[in-house]
């Protein structure tokens, strides 16, 4: 027992340092180890196995809307980079630049993409003719390189993985389309798979992404009351087709520009799950993603039948869907506990030579610890049945978090006021001057999240000019 104390002591509890908690987890649960290349990291095995059920799940949901999956270089010539000229200012400061291949000086420099946009607007000019062409629907998985100056493991490296979505459409309105569309589909993956609530809605011009016209977030609360902008959908107008001549030929055999669009979601994503779920004992992962949802224990495994029933137990549910680890190491069923606690698991699975006499075992909740004794006749559907009670009431809390946070305010001094009592979200009006908006980040040092679709009145007026307001907007601190 000693060493289930140990393990959970050595993380720092969430109210003392949150920051330290979120550091000690990411180590604890194993999920990933740093390299003498700063500011990036390994993804362990059980980090990249959560990745990559975030990736089935959205691979699915865009295969199934018709999107299909490329490859493209990871180079991109400077020449190139540099044809959109808002979308180089943006990304110039934190490009990583290949000068030399093998000894020799290129007479190109090279950057490491940090976004895709450039290489498939040259490669739509390419296979881009005529309106039959239309739409294209393209998507890659990869990782993308930004040489962040401060980094933290998933929120910010300067490697990460993600998806990026590019689609090239005739009009307007299909742009538009995808461009929402697909924006839901990011709240349903994180509302309904990974269990968190969050705010829809637009990016003022200040924050929107390089070379967008309009950029659309979905934004989630963290347990320390921060945002984290969780996905993004660009709506790029024809912009960047004029810059890199993409056109093609509409029914009336008339040259057009085509309206593009790109879209993406990264492994931050696990960062927003550990700071969403996690509490002082460790991770608590979501069902749909977690690696393991449920973790045989067998108590007593010495005596006979124990582990016979547990390996037999442990094929029931596999053949059911589930994901199921046995653990019958010679570790004590109190390390195991605290292992399982700690990498979040959302079910432990305890059977012993008593529970087996009485047909039962025993399933015991991460998130709550409740336990229930459970009949071993209907153990499946028990089971189905705990792990969508558990994904619910972990959506449920975090979702009182959120809207338990999110404070109106009518003048730059409330606002202060709010975040000296807790760090949450701001709603307030805004007169949709870019300059009312840099006075409330510089006096409180909230940036905007977001204009949210679902608006309120708060006031008539914008708080810092006192000219009519035009929009409700969040305002938060943000990771
Ligand atoms: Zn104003």
């Amino acid at each position: 027992m000693a060493n289930d104390k140990k393990m959970v002591r050595e993380i720092t509890p969430m109210d003392e340092d949150f920051a330290q908690w979120y550091t000690d987890i990411v180590k604890k649960a194993e999920l990933i180890d740093y390299s003498s290349m700063r500011g990036c990291v390994i993804m362990r095995p059980y980090a990249q196995a959560i990745w990559e059920n975030i990736q089935k799940i959205f691979d699915g949901m865009i295969k199934e809307t018709g999107h299909e999956n490329v490859a493209m270089p990871i180079f991109i010539p400077e020449s190139l980079l540099n044809k959109e000229k808002d979308h180089v200012e943006g990304f110039a400061p934190e490009v990583a630049w290949v000068t030399h291949g093998g000894s020799e000086k290129l007479e190109e420099r090279l950057c490491v993409r940090p976004t895709s946009e450039t290489l498939f607007c040259e490669h739509y000019a390419h296979i881009i003719q005529s309106w039959r062409d239309l739409p294209k629907l393209y998507n890659q998985w990869c990782s993308v390189v930004r040489w962040e100056k401060t980094t933290r493991p998933f929120l910010r490296t300067r490697e990460f993985w993600w998806q990026e979505g590019h689609t090239a459409h005739a009009t307007e309105e299909d742009a538009r389309k995808e461009t929402l569309d697909i924006l839901d589909l990011y709240e349903k993956l994180a509302t309904e798979y990974l269990c968190m609530p969050v705010i829809k809605g637009r990016k003022t011009d200040r924050e929107k992404f390089a070379g967008a016209m309009e950029t659309y977030t979905i934004e989630a609360m963290m347990h320390d009351g921060k945002a984290l902008q969780s996905g993004t959908s660009h709506y790029f107008g024809d912009g960047f087709a004029k810059a890199f001549g993409v056109q093609y030929t509409d029914k009336e055999n008339k040259l057009q520009y085509v309206h593009q669009t790109s879209w993406g979601i990264s492994t931050r994503l696990i960062g927003g799950i550990i700071m969403t779920h996690g509490d002082n004992e460790g991770l608590v992962l979501p069902p749909a993603i977690a690696p393991i949802q449920v973790v045989i224990v067998p108590v007593a495994a010495h005596k006979p039948g124990v582990l016979e029933k547990a390996a037999e137990i442990a094929e029931t549910l596999k053949k059911a869907g589930l994901r199921v680890k046995l653990d019958d190491s010679d570790q004590s069923p109190g390390w195991k506990y605290a292992q399982y606690e700690m990498k979040g698991v959302p079910l432990r699975l305890e059977i012993g030579p008593r529970d087996i006499e009485n047909g039962n075992c025993v399933l015991v909740r991460r998130d709550n610890r409740e336990k229930t004794v459970v009949a071993l006749d209907n153990l499946v559907e028990s089971t189905q049945q705990m792990l969508k009670d558990f994904a619910k009431a972990i959506y449920e809390k975090a979702k009182a978090n959120l809207e338990g946070n999110i404070t109106p305010a009518h003048n730059i001094q409330e606002m202060k006021d709010i975040l000296q009592k807790r760090v949450g979200f701001v709603k307030a009006m805004w007169c949709g001057d870019e300059h009312c908006e840099e006075v409330i980040k510089n006096e409180t040092g909230m940036p905007s999240r977001c204009i949210p679709f679902e608006q309120e009145h708060i006031d008539d007026v914008c708080p810092v000019c006192g000219k009519p307001a035009k929009h409700m907007v969040i305002f938060g601190i943000a990771y």
